[in-house]
């Protein structure tokens, strides 16, 4: 039998990969299955963003790269952040990763240890609660409040800091709520911070651009936090490329050497042909992307009113990403019930708020990265499933 460390018993995982393989299993028996669980757009990668990827193969860039990407991607990454938020960010501070998860796999495991407290949003993507459990720290809840759009409220983030404090995550527009922190609520937990010099924020901006009412405020843009930041963004959402696996970090000065030292201990450096593909996605047009929101803002617009229609829920309006979290306990179900049930009884993949922590319960994620024709059939079908489906609990239903 092999004896594993301790720690591999830690390690959570994301339910939305569990729903997919069942909503696959069930497809292939046959049934018509409308997946709104998984969270990526159902967008093609923009063609010219694939031609630089199939030109950098047929160039001969099959080599690794330096570890830390190469000079033209970091340089056009520096670029979109000064075109995005207007700040002035060193090519030199960006760590190109194989994905957004990366820079959080090592943000975490860079701070993570037994008797170290770390602040992550909850309900949230699961992956940093997972994580932080691995690396033995203790994970401390972010309250996200759904009567505040889903946003975090500073003062209580701030009361939960402790001298065991060493990384606070925020992640705006976020995941899975769709909920967005106004600034006014960033600007007070900024300037708390202040009294918290010791804590690292890590802020996960990978929705950044998915934003429907307001401008973005990145955490890049204040300049009090530029020694303690690390920035998570990347490809996978802005511009459909979640399978090229191609995100980045920016990393203040005096983490760069760490979390660089990490990337050679892992994969080395992102495969080549993805990072020249990146750098058309970063300095091509940007019509594709926008035309992406644009979808999305036309199915939120659809989706929220139609949730808010059914008996039973109440869905707060996401202002970015593409996910509304409807609480459902007005229909007499939990939220794991009716994920597992809405897929097996009426066909339509949603992931179950618990699995984004316990904050999450009495809430399901539908991610409405699916055509208006499929999200129109999957509300219709929900209405006559919950007209029809049995509220008794499960062991009293097998009686
Ligand atoms: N951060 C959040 C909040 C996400 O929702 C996701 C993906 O779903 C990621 C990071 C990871 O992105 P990637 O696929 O680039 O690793």
């Amino acid at each position: 039998m092999p004896i594993l460390a301790g720690r591999m018993s830690q390690l959570g995982t994301e339910s939305a990969f569990e729903v997919l393989a069942r909503a696959t299993e069930l497809q292939r028996q046959g049934r018509d299955i409308i997946n709104l669980g998984i969270g990526q757009p159902d967008f093609k990668t923009p063609a010219h963003i694939v031609e630089a990827g199939r030109k950098a193969l047929a160039d001969g860039h099959h080599g690794y790269t330096p570890a830390n990407g190469i000079l033209p991607l970091r340089e056009a990454v520096s670029a979109d952040l000064h075109r995005r938020h207007g700040v002035t960010i060193s090519p030199d501070r960006v760590l190109v990763v194989p994905g957004g998860k990366v820079t959080m796999f090592f943000a975490i495991m860079m701070f993570g240890e037994p008797g170290v407290e770390i602040i992550y949003p909850n309900p949230g993507f699961p992956i940093y609660e997972s994580v932080i459990r691995f690396s033995g720290a203790t994970p401390v809840p972010m309250r996200l409040h759904e009567a505040k759009g889903f946003s975090f409220d500073a003062e209580e983030v701030l009361a939960q800091i402790t001298p065991r404090t060493r990384l606070l995550i925020v992640n705006s527009p976020g995941n899975p709520t769709g909920g967005v922190a106004p600034k006014a609520e960033i600007d007070r937990l900024v300037a708390g911070l202040a009294r918290h010099p010791d804590v690292t924020v890590m802020s996960d901006e990978i929705y950044g651009e998915m934003l429907y009412e307001g401008a973005h405020v990145s955490l890049t843009s204040y300049p009090e936090l530029e020694d303690r930041l690390i920035l998570l963004d990347g490809w996978s959402k802005t511009y459909a490329m979640t399978g090229w696996r191609l995100g980045y970090g920016v990393w203040p000065k005096a983490l760069l050497a760490h979390a660089e030292r990490l990337a050679i201990n892992s994969h080395s450096c992102v495969n080549a042909s993805a990072q020249y593909a990146g750098i058309a996605a970063l300095t091509g047009p940007r019509e594709p992307s926008e035309r992406m929101v644009a979808a999305f803002a036309e199915r939120r617009a659809y989706i929220v009113p139609a949730l808010n229609a059914l008996p039973g829920f109440r869905c707060a309006t996401p202002g970015g990403a593409f996910y509304a979290f409807p609480n459902i306990t007005g229909t007499g179900l939990d939220s794991r019930a009716f994920q597992t049930r809405l897929l097996d009884e009426a066909g339509i993949a949603t992931v179950s708020g618990t699995s984004f922590g316990a904050f999450g319960d009495g809430n399901v994620r539908f991610s409405y990265a699916a055509s208006l024709e499929a999200l129109r059939t999957a509300v219709g079908r929900i209405a006559d499933w919950l007209g029809t489906v049995d509220r008794t609990d499960p062991a009293r239903r097998r009686a």
